[in-house]
């Protein structure tokens, strides 16, 4: 959503919107403002105000600014995150009115992201995603060892490969051909995994027989394979 009030809102997460203001504002735009800033709160979410585009605030929207925190102190579900780097007007403006000790005041939209959480649950997911990939690419190194020896031997039959699936604990073996083996790994983020060990949200299936599934990693895991094994 855009204006020529030069107001910018738009959603970052669930429950977590970002509004930002450009060029300057002044009373002419303080109900744009408010109306903006009441919308989100509506849908009861974590707000961050962003001043780094802006080159003037007035009064009326320190106390819009004033008006949100109080709002955001009175309901659990909502909260206000400022966003104004050190030494710009909009932040001289927010020191002289001394609202900065009220009103959480961040130098830049990293560290207000930081202090929502919700970076910090993106991290948890991406580390988790990467943690169960270098499972699977562990599996698949010592598959790899085991394709090379049956290679070595000239066994055309079907070898007993590690099931590369994200368990740590699953030891159990895949009978597959060097051929099948070969054609599942094509990709470096493509695993071989018996049936039922697949896990969406890390993965999805691209080929499935009665044998195994070959599953294409998504996300951080993927980036993981395919830097380990690319
Ligand atoms: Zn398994």
């Amino acid at each position: 959503m855009e204006n020529d009030s030069g107001i910018r809102t738009r959603q970052l997460g669930e429950h977590l919107w970002l509004v930002s203001l450009e060029g300057e504002h002044d009373l002419a735009g303080r109900d744009d403002l408010r109306r903006a800033i009441s919308d989100v709160f509506a849908a009861g979410s974590k707000l961050m105000i962003d001043l780094t585009e802006a080159t003037f605030i007035d009064s009326s929207v320190v106390s819009a600014l004033v008006d949100a925190h109080e709002h955001a102190i009175s309901h659990a579900a909502d909260d206000l995150l400022v966003i104004s780097p050190p030494g710009s007007r909009p932040r001289r403006v927010l020191d002289l009115n001394g609202i900065g000790t009220a009103v959480k005041i961040y130098d830049d939209r990293s560290t207000a992201l930081a202090a929502t959480g919700a970076a910090s649950s993106d991290l948890a997911r991406e580390r988790r995603q990467r943690r169960l990939a270098h499972n699977e690419v562990l599996f698949r190194k010592a598959n790899d060892q085991i394709e090379h020896h049956a290679q070595s031997l000239g066994i055309d039959e079907r070898v007993a490969f590690f099931c590369e699936c994200a368990d740590r604990d699953c030891t159990e073996r895949i009978y597959a051909t060097i051929g099948e083996y070969e054609r599942a790994h094509e990709s470096p983020t493509r695993f071989l995994l018996l049936p039922g060990h697949e896990q969406p949200g890390i993965e999805h299936v691209t080929d499935r027989t009665l044998a195994y599934v070959v599953v294409e990693k998504e996300g951080p895991g993927g980036a993981l394979a395919a830097s380990e094994l690319g």
